[in-house]
């Protein structure tokens, strides 16, 4: 049986093949996550909530959806697993960022009547070629259906950095995630993309031509024949290492020398 891709899955390979390596062909289990990452999860189910409720037509106040995220936050804090890596930033600041970025997304949509649910934390499954041999899947934050009929894919972003639109339109993942909606709604139904980076309150938006998509499918599906093709896994040190959950047991982030999983290649040279 075929392996089955994810976006994410595809950046770890292209960020760090040791990292793919690690996470998805030797699944070793990790015992921490950045506070990044936490705070991300958190905004996200708190998001689900919101437009669950909204579905069934009671918006919530905006202090319930900052107690909801506070109570989740109080609940599942957990100091020895959640890693701050910038070195002098509270625990508590990154408590914040949530909120405000739960505050300006509230109150950008308030009343939330600008659009329909179609889908929330929707997974999606879909091949990149015809007999299926390259299998995708991801899971997409809302799907919705805009005023104008045009489904649009809903993206949450927490970080702070908002990439230019040039860059989003070469963006892959709610490309990836376009040919997966199209699986339901047709090939043909318009479909537009739409990330919200809530830290900083910018929305923006692309679309992607037919020619564009069927281009997305062949380098994708080379990517993967590389991925599969890949013997060595080098690791691939960089500025994102400090939040790689690997990096205790990564050869060139001194992790060699400390008990850890048998890689199937010898580390390189430190
Ligand atoms: S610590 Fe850096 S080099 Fe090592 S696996 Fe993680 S990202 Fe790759």
């Amino acid at each position: 049986m075929s392996v089955v891709y994810s976006h994410s899955g595809l950046s770890s390979f292209e960020n760090c093949p040791r990292q793919y390596q690690y996470r998805y062909l030797l699944d070793v289990e990790v015992e921490t996550e950045s506070v990044e990452a936490f705070v991300g999860k958190l905004v996200h189910e708190v998001l689900e909530r919101l437009y669950q409720f909204v579905g069934e037509g009671r918006v919530p106040r905006l202090d319930q959806v900052l107690s909801r995220f506070d109570q989740w936050w109080n609940e599942r804090i957990d100091p020895a697993r959640v890693r701050v890596v910038r070195t002098g930033v509270p625990l508590g600041e990154y408590r914040e960022i949530g909120l405000r970025c739960l505050t300006r997304f509230y109150r950008r949509r308030y009343p939330f009547d600008e659009d329909e649910t179609l889908g929330l934390e929707e997974m999606v499954h879909f091949s990149l070629d015809e007999d299926g041999r390259y299998r995708m899947r991801g899971v997409i934050d809302r799907v919705a259906r805009a005023r104008d009929g045009v489904v649009e894919v809903h993206d949450y972003k927490t970080g702070r950095r908002v990439p230019s639109q040039e860059r989003l339109d070469q963006d892959r993942q709610l490309a990836l995630y376009q040919l997966g909606v199209s699986e339901r709604f047709g090939t043909d139904a318009p479909v537009r993309l739409v990330w919200h980076y809530l830290a900083a309150d910018v929305v923006r938006t692309s679309s992607r031509t037919s020619e564009q998509l069927a281009a997305l499918r062949q380098q994708t599906m080379r990517l993967i024949d590389r991925i599969e093709a890949e013997t060595a896994f080098e690791p691939r040190p960089s500025a994102l290492c400090g939040w790689c959950e690997y990096r205790e047991i990564c050869p060139v982030s001194g992790g060699a020398r400390r008990a850890g999983p048998e890689v199937r290649t010898p580390p390189p040279p430190v």
